[in-house]
This record gives structure tokens, sequence and C-alpha cells, in this order.
């Protein structure tokens, strides 16, 4: 007989609750309401990669074997480790980053995430310069004024637009898409481009001087001149429109903190909500995280270390997290082992950097094969959080989220609660 249940996607940081699974005979039948990136990653539980075996490395191949054999490997490697490395946890549940950050407490290794090169540094820099994020909730209702600043949510995130923001149909935003205007920035034109009013290609890296402009505007100083390839009138209709908000919502992407000029994009982001705030304009931002719980991560370090991206448990106290990005520290060969989880770290980090990977043990944990794996000496299968098993994440609006078992594991695989605790329990 087939059930429907309702359950949170964990395909992207949105994480939206509102998903309708029909299951029968532990399969999923049908998937209601995902947008078609949710729709994959439900799907994906059956995929032709999914791994089904654990596995040991052995004269330079792959071989199957228990579980347990897998564990016991991985807990060789790891008690043996001069300076063992944990990279990944950011699309695994708060419960799981908390054993992991655990064990990196206990082994005194590293904890990293993809989140470092990412956007937890973002939400540091929000939090500290006191900048709100939205709630979902008051975004749909009140949001009246969109940017989309050096992203492409069309692509990546495609519920924010149609379930929380643009075409939304909220208490005071009735009429949806109509009620709001939307402005996006970026240095191409892509799909979010049909849901603006107002669409600015921007030079590449001058995001600040558009940004320090902006303020002048505010500031009443006129506009006189094109800037960073945005002509005069764009830049006056954007400050017009600004300035008549009453629910006003920044959100950016890694266009807007990735380039050489990151640091000064974040500065002049403050700038602007400081000439905001004195003009009582009321406005938040949002950074645009990708994966499921970035954001519990954060959290979840800070509750558990002194540290809020990235920790060193036994050199500790002073290094800085640029220091202890996963790229630097392979390439400055400070580790003998390294424990990956939920993570493909191969698939980004550039080719010059794979030598470094060549003598180190890797032990590799995720429900999926990836280039990574064809890399590690111990891969040991999970199941997916949020279709298999359960577990908390933390969403990109900062609330928190469960995410709830519909079916079994296809070939039995444990959850990375049970891979973590019985490595947790032979270290201790
Ligand atoms: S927007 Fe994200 S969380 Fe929502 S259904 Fe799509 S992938 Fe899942």
């Amino acid at each position: 007989m087939s059930k429907k249940i309702q359950v949170v996607c964990s395909g992207c940081s949105l994480l939206c609750d509102d998903i309708l699974l029909e299951t029968k005979n532990n399969q999923i039948e049908h998937i209601y309401n995902a947008c078609n990136r949710g729709y994959a990653h439900f799907m994906s539980y059956n995929s032709e990669i999914r791994l089904q075996n654990p596995s040991i490395r052995i004269d330079g191949n792959l071989k199957n074997v228990t579980f347990n054999e897998a564990i016991d490997k991985a807990i060789e490697y790891i008690k043996n480790a001069k300076r063992p490395i944990i990279y990944g946890l950011i699309s695994t549940t708060c419960e799981e980053q908390k054993l992991g950050i655990e064990l990196a407490k206990k082994i005194g290794g590293i904890v990293d995430t993809p989140g470092s090169i990412c956007h937890i540094p973002s939400l540091i820099f929000l939090k500290e310069k006191s900048i709100p994020i939205p709630k979902f909730k008051d975004l749909r209702d009140y949001a009246d004024f969109i940017v989309f600043w050096g992203c492409n949510p069309s692509a990546s995130h495609l519920r924010l637009i149609s379930k929380y923001s643009v075409l939304a149909r909220g208490k005071n935003t009735e009429k949806g898409k109509e009620d709001r205007y939307v402005v996006y920035i970026d240095i191409r034109r892509t799909e979010t481009r049909s849901i603006s009013d107002l669409f600015l290609k921007i030079t590449p890296e001058e995001d600040h001087i558009l940004l320090k402009t902006i303020v002048s505007g505010l500031r009443g100083e006129q506009i006189f001149k094109d800037v960073a390839g945005i002509s005069q009138k764009d830049i006056r209709e954007l400050i017009s429109n600004l300035k008549s908000a009453r629910f006003g919502v920044i959100f950016f992407g890694l266009g807007f903190i990735m380039g050489s000029n990151a640091s000064q994009n974040l500065q002049e982001l403050n700038n602007l909500f400081f000439e905001l705030k004195k003009l009582n304009l009321n406005f938040y931002a949002m950074p645009m995280s990708g994966h499921y719980n970035m954001v519990g991560f954060n959290k979840v370090l800070q509750d558990n270390s002194t540290k809020k991206i990235n920790a060193d448990f036994k050199n500790g106290e002073d290094r800085s997290y640029e220091d202890l990005k996963f790229h630097n520290l392979i390439i400055n060969n400070e580790s003998d082992v390294i424990l990956i989880i939920g993570a493909n770290p191969l698939s980004n980090l550039p080719y010059s950097h794979m030598k470094f990977l060549k003598d180190k043990k890797i032990i590799y944990i995720d429900p999926l094969y990836n280039l990574t794996a064809e890399i590690a000496d111990v891969i040991i299968p999970t199941t997916f959080a949020g279709i298999e098993s359960s577990g908390t994440a933390l969403r990109t609006d900062l609330e928190q989220v469960k995410l709830q078992k519909s079916i079994d594991p296809p070939h039995n695989q444990i959850t990375l609660d049970i891979i973590l605790s019985k490595i947790l329990n032979a270290v201790s």
C-alpha cells in the first residue's frame, strides 16, 4: 500500500518543508512540490552512482568489505595519523556535525568545510555588522524591493523565487510579482533576468564601485556618469526605487564574494546598510549558501568551540581561518590522513593541488560515488539524511527544521551518526 508523508527537502539551503512524498514498497513513487533540483535529490537514493558496499584499497585496488571492516580500517588510519583533517560536514545534520567536531577535538585534528571558501565568512560578517537576515515568512509577506547580486537563483535556489520571494503572494504582497520591484546585478545575463524589473550587467570586479556610487546617491550626491559598466540612468532608477522600499532584501551569491575585491564588496555593503539605516529604510541581506546545512555548521562549531569557520584542535587558538582552508592545508602538506564527509573536494581543487594528495590516506564517507571516491583508501557508504535517516538542520533564514526518514536505505547503508560514534568510541 502506498503512503504519503510530508517532508523537508535537503536539496539546497532553502530546506523546503512542504514536500509530499508518496512511497510504496520502500520506493519513492511520486514527489510533489519539489523543484527539479529537489526531485533529482530525492531520486538520487536510487541512483546509478549510489554507493552500496564499503570498500578498502588493497594493493591499489578497492575491495568490498563489511561495514565493520571498513570502519576498523578507518580507525586504524586515524589512530596512526600524525595530523588528521576532517573535511566536509556542511551537507550533514547538526547532530552529525557535532560528532565530527567532537572527533576532531579528540584526535587533535583540524576541521574545515567548503563553507570556509563560500558563505560562512559572509554569515559572520553580517552578524558582526548587525545586518539582519530576513525570515522567509516576512520575505513572502512584506518584501517589496529585492536585489539578486552575483547569484542566479533560477538555477541554484529555484523555489526562493516561487515560494518565498518574487512570485510568492503574502499578506502585503497579494499580487505577487506586481507588488515587488526586482533588481538583478550580475556580470552575465542568466534566467534570473526574466523575473527582474531592472537588470544591471556589471563589469567584473567592480561591484564595490557600484556600491560606493549608490551610497553617494543616497547621500544626495549627483550621479553624472556611467559606473562599473552601468548607465547613470539605471543607477538613478535603482536609487530612486531603493528610497521608496518598505521592506528590502539583498541576496548575494558567490559572484559577489569570490572575486579579488570580495572584502571591498562586503565593506561597501556595510556602508550601504549604514546609509539605509540613517534613512530609516528597512533592509535585510541574505547570503545564497548552497549546501543544505552550512548555516547549521557555523552554529554547531560556535556552540562547541571558540571558532566560527574552521578549527585546529591541536595547534590552536591563533591560527587564522585562511590558514586552515582545505586547499592551504593540502599544499602546505599539513596532514597525512584526511576524513572526507559529505563532500567532493576533488571536483573543485585546482589540478596542481592533486599531487599533494598522492601519499595521504583518504577516508571517504558519503551516500554517492564521485571523483573523490576514486582516490579513497577507505569508502564507507551512508544513508541520505532527510530520505533514509533523520536529524536537524538550520535553514538559510536561521530557522531550525527537522529532516525525516521516509524509507529504509536500499543496501543497508548505515547512518553517519553510527559511523562517527563508532570511530569516536574507538579513539577515546
Ligand atoms: S528549492 Fe531547494 S530545498 Fe526547495 S525543493 Fe528545490 S532543492 Fe529542495
